[in-house]
């Protein structure tokens, strides 16, 4: 945006320039009295994207300055839409106080920047989406010939949350998929994919000593390492977005905990590409119906959701810290009774943690320390259900622990905030009476003083015989007689009297007893006002000092999670998975919980069983379109992420030994936008699967070699199957509509065909969508066709064709051996080479150690060195 130069502008434009070119890339909301109002191509950008009205005010250059103005009580609603649609704004409120005598010589009244706000530095729950974080992020790409791996920080300042994480280059985006960032500090040179639109452009810190440094001092300690080892990378993002948060809030640094390392290696690795196909927490286009986390969350507090989704969106590898979890909602499955009074009690439940994270910035409200104070009562009563029950599970112990504390500040809010406190803390109210003395006294005197003139009111009017005069309170005028013009006469003459003010209708008067009091009232209401915004700064500054409030709004969301789970699970058609660590795969009539809930209400899902065990690991699955097989695939991959999330699972039993990674690469995901082919892309993301899967990983991949033309598509799918079964050794399913592939049964022995059961009748086809285990003979593609509606015609000739082609074809074995001789370098997408020959390898995972003869041994020896030389 280019905007007139500020020379010759008049004082209070000089003003709007100079605080415009604090944040130039910001539109300027300049307070004007109720208004905050934008100038120049400020104003044209924000009254197009508003839909309000613009206008011009003055001239500057000799031209009419393009202005529009929102009011100030009604502002939060257009931030919002605002921020949405992509600005940042700067807001310069007045911060100098218009008195009476001050002379228009002095110049416009002082006004300051007091905040920027961007996608990643929100606090107001108008702007804010109540059911998830919203991070900012910052990276430090180190370079050069040997630079260190990435360091990222992210921070949610409504709720305090900071953390910091070193990843391999090739992790980073696997990281901002799993955070998914509102916004994202760093150089303009680092790779962000999908996420470029959310950069921030930064300068990195000078170095990563001054990053420590100013680290520590914004912590109050000696050094960093109080908190943890943070790599320079790490210290250098975490100061980096320190120094933004404090830059966005006028120098102001909200409350954050503590800067927590993670380590990403205790959490299941799932890149951009699997999360865009299992549709976790937004669907590709946004939404968030039609999620797993819609289909799952059962929470009741806003708090509760955002856990819920940040558990779904990193799931756990640990199976101890997944059985934690799971504890937690079991032992809630058979007492509906508690689970039914913790719902009641966290229904009621505030948001803790925004509220305190808008206190810690000053920036909060009456309802705020209000929040605190339900907060307290709600986490008391939760800590008391919880506590009547013994053998608690150690999840939700520590939870009950973490809810029974802070009694003093329960009791100082309970003495010292009123009942019905007001929205504003200037309307006034917020502190009780009996909380304090002076504040009493002040009260006491203004509310005195009122009863004085509602007194004067009645002893006027009968020594004037006008009995509806009336006092009243004006905003100029202060308090005044008023009687009807008609009266007025009576009056004339009186020597007390002073004449404020005539119109047709009523007269108004002065006494020198009425200013008096006018003044004393006037006074008191200042004072008081005074002394309240003490007290409550004081208020909140114990609510601030109390350090157990951020556990305690952490233990009410894991108690929301619980009740969540064990009110789903409760309906019996969820279970709770045995998760080890082997690597076993057992599924029994899995569902898929999103397609279930969009089926019509007649239209009944049929559960399938999955069985990956280790001597069938590989799943090739045929099928024709429509069947049911992208459906299965998400399902599997679902489960696995509920499983490992320590959630309840759409199935009526599962065994799991865990995942490290899970890749899914489930329907046509066409990236035009960027210039890439479906085949492109296909290939572009079956190569990071063959680059990283290993024998710890679940595969799940749905018609790969689709993008090309057929006997390109089969030779590549083959290969991939290969590398899937023979080399990686993951467990995996294969959606193909190559049913030729079946036929590699023979030679991979842990290949298990399965097929999409379909019935004929009447010549139309039935899909019953059940996984059994064979393989497809034929496509069905035809009928497929003329169950979407093709015109008849073109669906018989069709038919005619189809039935030639297959008579020219002879309905030969397919053409395998076209690729039999394929050497290694021939191969596409060259997988990792093998150090032993795959025949070997089967050999070992065979072998039993225990119950093996040293003749035995002997003799496999031989057979694999056999091997090895071949
Ligand atoms: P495919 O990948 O084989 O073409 P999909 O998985 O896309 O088939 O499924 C097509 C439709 O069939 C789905 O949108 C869903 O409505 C229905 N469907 C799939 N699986 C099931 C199931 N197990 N039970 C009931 N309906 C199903
Ligand atoms: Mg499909």
């Amino acid at each position: 945006m280019t905007f007139p130069s500020p020379e010759g502008a008049t004082p209070a434009m000089a003003q709007w320039f100079a605080l415009k070119a604090e944040h130039p890339d910001a539109l300027l909301f300049f307070r004007m009295g109720d208004f905050y109002e934008l100038f120049f191509n400020d104003a044209e950008a924000a009254a197009s994207a508003l839909d309000i009205s613009l206008t011009a005010r003055g001239t500057h250059g000799g031209e009419p300055i393009a202005m529009c103005g929102v009011p100030v009580h009604a502002a939060q609603a257009y931030l919002a839409r605002l921020i949405r649609r992509g600005f940042r704004v700067s807001v310069a409120e007045q911060t100098e106080q218009p008195r009476k005598g001050r002379p228009a010589s002095k110049g416009p009244l002082r006004r300051e920047v007091v905040r920027l706000i961007t996608p990643g530095t929100l606090t107001e729950d108008e702007l804010l989406e109540a059911g998830r974080q919203n991070l900012l992020a910052a990276i430090i790409c180190p370079t050069g010939r040997d630079a260190s791996d990435p360091g990222l920080a992210w921070i949610d300042i409504s709720t305090g949350l900071f953390e910091t994480a070193t990843v391999p280059p090739r992790d980073l985006n696997d990281l901002l998929g799993r955070l998914d960032p509102a916004e994202i500090l760093c150089a303009d040179t680092v790779e962000l994919g999908d996420f470029a639109t959310r950069r921030t452009p930064i300068v990195p810190p000078a170095s990563a000593d001054a990053a420590r440094q100013r680290m520590a001092e914004a912590f109050g300690v000696a050094s960093l390492d109080a908190f943890g080892t943070f790599s320079d990378a790490e210290a250098m993002a975490a100061a980096a977005a320190i120094d933004y948060i404090r830059r966005s809030q006028a120098g102001q640094l909200p409350r954050l905990s503590h800067p927590r390392p993670s380590d990403s290696s205790d959490i299941l690795g799932l890149d951009p590409a699997t999360r865009a196909s299992l549709d976790l927490l937004r669907t590709r286009d946004g939404e968030t119906e039609h999620t797993l986390f819609a289909a799952v969350s059962r929470t009741v507090t806003a708090a509760g959701s955002r856990m819920l989704a940040d558990w779904i969106a990193a799931p756990l590898t640990d199976p101890e810290r997944i059985a934690r979890r799971q504890a937690g909602w079991t032992w809630l499955l058979d007492k509906p009774g508690i689970r039914d009074d913790l719902r009641a009690s966290l229904r009621a439940a505030p948001d803790m943690a925004r509220a305190l994270g808008r206190l810690s910035l000053g920036r909060g409200q009456p309802r705020d320390a209000v929040a605190i104070r339900l907060g307290l009562g709600v986490a008391r009563e939760i800590g008391a259900i919880l506590n009547r029950h013994e053998n608690l599970p150690p999840i939700v112990e520590q939870a009950a622990r973490h809810l029974d504390r802070a009694h003093e500040l329960e009791d100082l809010l309970g003495r010292a905030l009123s009942e019905n406190p007001p929205a504003r803390m200037d309307d006034g109210g917020i502190i009780a009476s009996g909380y304090d003395a002076e504040l009493d006294a002040q009260r006491e005197l203004r509310d005195g003083s009122r009863r004085v003139i509602a007194a004067l009111q009645q002893e006027y009017a009968a020594e004037f015989g006008i009995p509806n005069l009336k006092i009243r309170h004006h905003a100029q005028l202060g308090y005044v007689i008023e009687v009807p013009a008609a009266t007025s006469a009576r009056l004339r003459g009186r020597e007390d009297l002073i004449m404020r003010q005539g119109t047709a209708s009523a007269s108004r008067f002065s006494t020198e007893r009425l200013v008096s009091l006018d003044q004393q009232i006037a006074q008191a209401a200042e004072n008081a006002g005074m002394r309240e915004r003490h007290l409550f700064t004081q208020v909140v500054g114990k609510i601030l000092d109390e350090a157990a409030l951020p556990d305690m709004a952490a233990a009410l969301s894991c108690i929301d999670i619980a009740q969540s789970c064990a009110v789903l699970a409760g309906g019996g058609m969820w279970c709770c998975p045995a998760v080890g660590t082997d690597t076993s795969f057992v599924i029994r009539a899995g569902r898929h919980p999103v397609v279930e809930a969009a089926l019509p209400r007649n239209a009944r899902f049929t559960p399938n069983d999955c069985d990956l065990d280790p001597d069938h690991r590989v799943m090739l699955l045929t099928g024709p379109n429509m069947a049911g097989k992208s459906t299965f695939l998400r399902q599997t991959a679902l489960a696995v992420i509920l499983a490992q999330a320590g959630l309840p699972v759409a199935a009526q039993a599962m065994r799991l030994g865990v995942v490290d990674r899970l890749f899914s690469r489930v329907g046509a995901s066409d990236d035009l936008a960027r210039g890439r082919s479906t085949f492109m892309v296909e290939m572009t993301e079956t190569a990071a699967i063959l680059n990283q899967a290993g024998p710890r990983s679940l595969v799940v991949v749905d018609e790969i070699g689709r993008g090309t033309s057929t006997l390109d598509g089969l030779a590549i799918a083959w290969a991939v199957l290969e590398t899937l079964h023979s080399t990686l050794r993951c467990r995996a399913i294969f959606a193909t509509h190559f049913h030729e592939l079946a036929e590699l049964a023979d030679t991979m022995p842990r290949l298990s065909p399965h097929t999409m059961s379909v019935r004929e009748w009447k010549g139309q086809v039935i899909f019953q969508h059940e996984v059994i285990p064979g393989s497809a003979r034929r496509s069905w593609g035809v009928h497929v066709a003329r169950l979407a509606g093709v015109p008849d015609p073109v669906v018989r000739r069709a038919g005619r064709l189809l039935s030639t082609l297959e008579k020219e074809r002879g309905r030969q074995a397919p053409p395998l051996p076209l690729f039999e001789q394929a050497t290694a370098d021939e191969a596409p997408a060259p997988p990792p080479t093998p150090a032993l020959p795959p025949a070997a390898l089967d050999m070992i995972e065979d072998l039993d150690p225990d119950t093996l003869s040293p003749r035995a041994a002997l003799e496999m020896l031989y057979k694999l060195k056999k091997l090895l030389k071949s």
